[in-house]
């Protein structure tokens, strides 16, 4: 640890700025592709550093990936999603030509002992893990990187680097292990750790795992660590020049990111947690094999996960696994959630924190929900002057535009990214709302939006990403679909039988099986009711696959008329469902309201024709609280003490007699009809 003692902050700062003196910036040279990009570069102690690819637009990109041991959990998703996220930003944003390299770390004194208490062989132990972190990715909706180094395909480049290192007078064997030689590299004039010059020997030993901590006699000096481990009887292990053994944990990145992408790299990435000994071993190792000063010329790190502000661990029992999460919240709910927050820094999660992520999400499937409806209903034939709205849109547009590429040159600022587009939504709906907003100008918006939360990963409008699988198949079914209704109108059922019994369809990998038993058992079921002529059947049959079967796989036929072929869109079932039900409660609602409106108009007639039934004469005669004296025609003359009634209120009966002797008439006229 750095001890600040007496000294002042400014004595400090120089002496964190030479601590990472040895950080060579890359220069601009006549080809370089600058796009004014700063990356918080642990090389530089994270400080913002103008980021210059070594060729052009090319970016060399490799990142850590997994030890599989155990399931996939909410720390990987935090340090993946980050990872895809900067990918996504430098290729599709910036403009860069990314080639990402991830290793899979399938040789680990974890994997032993796992593999071991599984009673499996290491390798068929570790495939179980791997497939389980891979379909956490792709659950995640996470890129796969172009490159996948496992380290059981690289042990024979592994002892060749170290053949290497040892030449160069770096490193030593002892006992049949290898360990770097730190004192040695250190007075030829070498740094180490560079990303961490406070740190101590204990955290070293930490991270040179639980087989080497007893071989301290075996090595020259305590901060050596090991590059090759000789195994123990019943240990995996490969032929090398000082016997048997395995590579050590941290020569696996530098031998497989310099295997593919040589040396120097532009950009190396991974979890904060893996900064030292980690990173900092390998980045000694492949300078001392290539006898060079700088192999990696950008190292990000992605920041700490902590849940509900606890470190998370399974003797905590706050272990969130990617699966258990993902049976809570959407792949887009959790992406958003740790795109709230920086990269790099330290994020707390839990369950009130993600509500905002929800609410956000919430938000943006309305927008493009609106802005659909707004642009289908919208004609570009009515007036397109701009009014003071546009203007104003227009303004807002191009002031978001210029917020958030300040805030992705910064170290990918997503949280101010969220902070602009929110704000720029949330004027647009109100021109929405107000139907205040031309549609050419409200397309680059939903455009320009839907493009930024690409970046994250976020898609709202088209939200599937259908297979080709599926869609070949669907092609298919639509046209068997529409071939069988066209027979059954016409009534030719031996057609029917053919078309139906034409192919067997067979399960395709990347397909959902529902499909294809869908598909099968509605050709069996048509076969079935063409034999028997049944014509009413094989319409309901062709109802019920678009209504029911491939309805609740996400699927929605859409027909058309007579001449025209069906048509066939994919949705998440989940999303679908819900959807039919919002839509059901909302016929529902609707048909209440009329039945309401057409009981009290019911009524009101009943009622009416009730008053008319009654004979004028007849109307006031009952109302003696009110009247002691009647005409011959029963209008009342006095009042109920006996008091004439005033010239006011004669008027006033009188205008209720003639009122009650019209819809009376009119009574006797409408049965009069009836009776004729
Ligand atoms: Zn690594």
């Amino acid at each position: 640890m750095i001890k600040f003692g007496t000294r002042s902050i400014n004595q400090f700062m120089q002496q964190q700025k030479d601590l990472f003196g040895h950080y060579k910036q890359p220069k601009i040279k006549e080809d370089s592709y600058v796009t004014g990009l700063k990356l918080a570069n642990s090389l530089k102690g994270s400080e913002l550093v103008p980021f210059i690819p070594i060729n052009g637009r090319q970016v060399n990109f490799y990142y850590c990936g997994p030890t599989v041991y155990s399931n996939s959990h909410l720390g990987h998703a935090r340090t993946y999603l980050g990872i895809d996220v900067i990918r996504r930003t430098l290729r599709d944003y910036f403009n860069y030509d990314l080639l990402s390299v991830m290793n899979i770390t399938d040789i680990d004194d974890k994997i032993i002992n796992g593999a071991k208490q599984a009673k499996q062989d290491f390798l068929e132990f570790t495939k179980v893990w791997e497939k389980d972190f891979f379909t956490a990715m792709e659950a995640l909706n996470i890129e796969l990187p172009d490159v996948i180094t496992r380290v059981s395909d690289y042990v024979p480049e592994i002892v060749t680097f170290i053949e290497k290192i040892i030449a160069n007078g770096y490193a030593y064997d002892s006992n049949g292990s290898v360990y770097f030689d730190v004192q040695k590299y250190v007075s030829d004039g070498h740094t180490y750790p560079k990303m961490r010059p406070e740190m101590n020997v204990e955290l070293l030993q930490e991270g040179e795992g639980e087989s080497q901590v007893n071989k301290q006699q075996e090595k020259r000096s305590a901060n050596d660590f090991a590059l090759w481990k000789a195994s123990k009887p019943e240990e995996p292990k490969w032929p090398s020049p000082w016997g048997e053994g395995r590579p050590g944990w941290h020569i696996e990145c530098s031998v497989m990111a310099s295997a593919i992408l040589g040396n120097p790299i532009d950009l190396h990435a991974g979890g904060i947690d893996l900064i030292f000994p980690h990173h900092d071993n390998s980045l000694a190792q492949a300078e001392a094999c290539f006898n060079c000063d700088q192999w990696i010329n950008y190292f990000i790190h992605l920041g700490h996960l902590n849940i509900a502000d606890r470190k998370m661990s399974k003797s905590l029992k706050n272990f969130l696994t990617i699966d258990e999460v993902l049976k809570r919240y959407t792949a887009r709910q959790i992406r958003l959630n740790f795109a709230i927050h920086q990269y790099d820094a330290v994020m707390n999660y839990s369950e009130e924190q993600v509500e905002q992520a929800i609410s956000k999400d919430k938000a943006y499937q309305e927008f493009f929900q609106n802005t659909k409806i707004y642009l289908r209903e919208s004609s570009v034939i009515g007036p397109q002057k701009w009014t003071q709205n546009d203007f104003q849109i227009n303004y807002l547009l191009r002031n978001t535009k210029e917020i958030i590429h300040a805030a992705l040159l910064k170290n990918f600022d997503f949280p101010t990214v969220i902070d602009a587009i929110d704000k720029l939504i949330n004027q647009v709906n109100v021109q929405i709302a107000n139907k205040t907003v031309r549609p050419p100008l409200l397309q680059s918006v939903v455009q320009y939006v839907n493009f930024i939360l690409g970046l994250m990963g976020l898609n709202y409008q088209n939200q599937n990403n259908t297979s080709t699988d599926i869609q070949q198949i669907m092609a298919e079914v639509c046209s068997i679909r529409d071939q069988v209704k066209l027979a059954a109108r016409k009534g030719d059922f031996d057609a029917i039988s053919t078309i139906v019994s034409q192919k067997q369809f067979q399960y395709e990998k990347n397909l959902s099986n529902g499909i294809v038993d869908c598909i099968n058992h509605f050709q069996q079921q048509v076969l079935v009711a063409s034999q028997g002529k049944n014509k009413q059947e094989l319409f309901t049959l062709c109802d019920k696959l678009r209504d029911e079967q491939l309805f609740e796989l996400g699927i929605k036929i859409e027909d058309k008329d007579k001449q025209q072929a069906s048509i066939w869109k994919q949705y998440d079932p989940k999303e679908l469902k819900l959807e039919r039900e919002q839509q059901l409660k909302l016929i529902q609602q609707k048909e209440l309201i009329k039945k309401k409106e057409e009981e009290k108009k019911k009524q009101e007639e009943l009622e009416k024709l009730e008053k008319a039934k009654i004979h004028p004469k007849d109307m006031f005669l009952s109302q003696i609280d009110k009247y002691s004296e009647f005409d011959e025609k029963g209008i009342p003359i006095k009042d109920k003490d006996g008091n004439e009634l005033s010239k006011k209120q004669k008027k006033v009966v009188q205008d209720l007699w003639e009122k009650q002797n019209k819809i009376h008439n009119q009574y006797l006229e409408s049965l009069k009809k009836q009776q004729q």
